[in-house]
């Protein structure tokens, strides 16, 4: 995950930031406007929103919709809000503009990497294998007249973890800019939305995967999504192989080869599903795809520590000094 370092390049009168733990990770709001007050009410309201949101989405959340889908697989569809149903088929989009890299319905997979064991190991490869059989986008049964989601067989499951937070930061940024903030960040775990920037653009650091807390370069936006997926947040270290939280779906293991890589997009959700995606897919493969697609770039960083972006992004991305 990103983060970033931060910085309004011409300054408005106004600026406030604030900090809540939501949907599992911190989510930093910044705005900028004439009048203190509105902004702290609409900051509110950003918040408020994303934990809505965290509700709808959360696979941790036994009453979420997302459970109700995943408790039902297999038995029967489940009536979702056009919300929900338009977030699980846009993820089948991306699963299938990605070559199913970015795959939903990975979690029966990604349950068998246990993380947080105090002593963590990889599964052994018969279990993931059999786990595998359920994972795959195109199974998922979609009745767009009536709202139905539909996992066919028992035990599939989906997890929106990949790209949720993306669109929560959009959903928080729209609410700040209908309630009176001019301009503003939602970085929800490294996912940012930004909007209003004048001239070159508001800054976002894009963090050294290995060395905590140093910037390589600053990325500069007026408004769009900037979206950072790493190895370096959630993963253990196995026989000296590091294991991370994004899962290739090809194999079943966590993807390898990318330390990190950071994604411009329009909005959010494109960040953060691309941002999984293009982990899994790797600098050749990703490259790829991203030449048919102006509106999104990325920088790579691979497993030897080489910096590989794509060339639309030069045009915002400054190095800091020695980096390149
Ligand atoms: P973070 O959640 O750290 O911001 P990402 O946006 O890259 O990072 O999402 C990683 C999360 O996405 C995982 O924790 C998991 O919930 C889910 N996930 C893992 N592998 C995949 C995949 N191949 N496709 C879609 N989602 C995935
Ligand atoms: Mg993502």
């Amino acid at each position: 995950m990103l983060a970033s370092s931060l910085c309004f390049c011409s300054r408005p009168p106004k600026e406030i930031k604030r900090v809540k733990l939501l949907m599992g990770t911190k989510v930093e709001i910044t705005a900028q406007g004439k009048n203190e007050a509105i902004m702290e009410a609409a900051v509110n309201k950003g918040f408020d929103e994303i934990e809505r949101l965290e509700k709808k989405f959360s696979r941790f959340e036994p009453d979420s919709v997302v459970s109700r889908i995943n408790q039902n697989a297999g038995q029967s569809p489940v009536q979702v809000d056009s919300e929900v149903f338009g977030l699980i088929e846009k993820s089948v989009a991306f699963c299938n503009a990605s070559n199913g890299a970015f795959e939903i319905t990975i979690l029966p997979v990604l349950s068998l990497w246990k993380y947080n064991d105090a002593d963590p190991r990889p599964p052994g490869s018969q279990e993931i294998q059999e786990k595998l059989n359920l994972v795959d986008c195109q199974k998922i049964v979609l009745k767009k007249d009536q709202n139905l989601v539909f996992l066919p067989d028992p035990g599939m499951a989906i997890d929106l973890g990949g790209i949720a937070k993306g669109y929560a930061a959009d959903k928080a940024a729209q609410k700040l800019r209908q309630n009176g903030v001019s301009a503003g960040i939602v970085n929800a775990g490294g996912n940012l939305t930004v909007f209003g920037g004048t001239g070159k653009g508001i800054a976002i650091g894009v963090r050294d995967p290995r060395q905590r807390g140093k910037v390589l370069a600053k990325i500069y936006i007026t408004d769009g999504a900037i979206s950072t997926s790493g190895d370096y947040e959630r993963f253990f270290i196995y026989n000296g192989v590091r294991y991370s939280h994004i899962i290739d779906p090809r194999t079943g293991y966590p993807a390898r080869g990318v330390e990190s890589v950071t994604v411009f997009a329009e909005n959010g959700a494109d960040a953060d599903a691309w941002s999984t995606a293009l982990f899994v897919l790797g600098s050749d493969q990703g490259l790829k795809i991203l030449a048919g697609k102006p509106g999104l770039q990325a920088l790579f960083i691979d497993e030897s520590g080489k910096k590989i972006m794509s060339p639309g992004l030069s045009q915002r991305l400054v190095w800091l000094k020695g980096e390149n």
